[in-house]
């Protein structure tokens, strides 16, 4: 469960990204964050894996109060939580299988649970015959894919992804977003940031407009409802 009270986030610099927001997610869901740019999406989102803090409110993320939350413990939080960008953030240098292997490395498994986690996953997202390319030989939609396995080979209960098929064909996003159901059909949370009428009109969930720092619509099988 996640749940937002009251919550405002100024930056540095004066500008007031979020303005007073309150949600309630169960465990499960299927949400789609959607509105304009400079909305506070991203802002949103990055307050629930703690990326940035709020300036006021309560955020409690499974049984996690995260105001309480000490900076050593941000790490365990992060476990429970799988984040995925749209720029995809894999490390260059390292084949598709170690990017995800890394994220298990981390917590100190064993070499043969990793070994399985890993491969399983990658198997999953359809990679496995891809396992020793580095992100440079593969395509934006692979590149997602492996993305996709390392935030989810933890199992976490929620998987966050900030625009993940911002930089994907039309053809592509449709696999990736398949990938994205069938995670949620296991009884993952998903919560998706993004800016494809053409996939939140189509696939019915959640949708959650933010405008203005502020939560404009909350509907179920909502619409995506701006123009493009
Ligand atoms: P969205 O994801 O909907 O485009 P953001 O949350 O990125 O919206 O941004 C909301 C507002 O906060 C915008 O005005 C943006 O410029 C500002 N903003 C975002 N991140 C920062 C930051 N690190 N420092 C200062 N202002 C920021
Ligand atoms: P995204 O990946 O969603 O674009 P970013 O954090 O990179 O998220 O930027 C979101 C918005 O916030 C952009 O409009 C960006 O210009 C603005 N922004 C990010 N960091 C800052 C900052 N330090 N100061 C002012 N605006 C910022």
């Amino acid at each position: 469960m996640i749940l937002m009270q009251d919550i405002y986030k100024t930056y540095k610099n004066g500008v007031t990204a979020l303005n007073g927001i309150n949600i309630n997610i169960d465990q499960g869901e299927f949400v789609y964050i959607v509105g304009p740019s400079g909305a506070g999406k991203s802002t949103f989102i990055k307050l629930m894996y703690r990326e940035e803090k709020p300036s006021k409110g309560k955020i409690i993320i499974g049984e996690k109060d995260l105001s309480d939350l000490k900076e050593k413990h941000v790490p365990f939080l992060r476990r429970d939580i799988g984040v995925i960008f749209q720029d995809f953030k894999l490390l260059p240098k390292l084949t598709a299988y170690e990017n995800v292997a890394f994220a298990l490395e981390v917590i100190e498994e064993s070499p043969k649970v990793i070994r399985k986690q890993v491969m399983d996953v990658l198997e999953m997202v359809g990679l496995k015959n891809k396992a020793r390319m580095i992100p440079s030989e593969l395509s934006g939609g692979e590149q997602q894919r492996v993305s996709i396995a390392r935030a989810i080979v933890n199992k976490p209960r929620i998987v966050i992804a900030d625009e993940p098929t911002g930089n994907l064909d039309p053809e592509t996003s449709w696999g990736i977003m398949e990938l994205f159901e069938e995670i949620n059909d296991r009884g993952t949370t998903i919560i998706m940031a993004t800016h494809s009428k053409d996939i939140v009109d189509r696939k019915k969930k959640r949708v959650i407009a933010f405008e203005d720092g502020v939560i404009a619509r909350d509907e179920q099988r909502g619409d995506y409802g701006y123009e493009v």
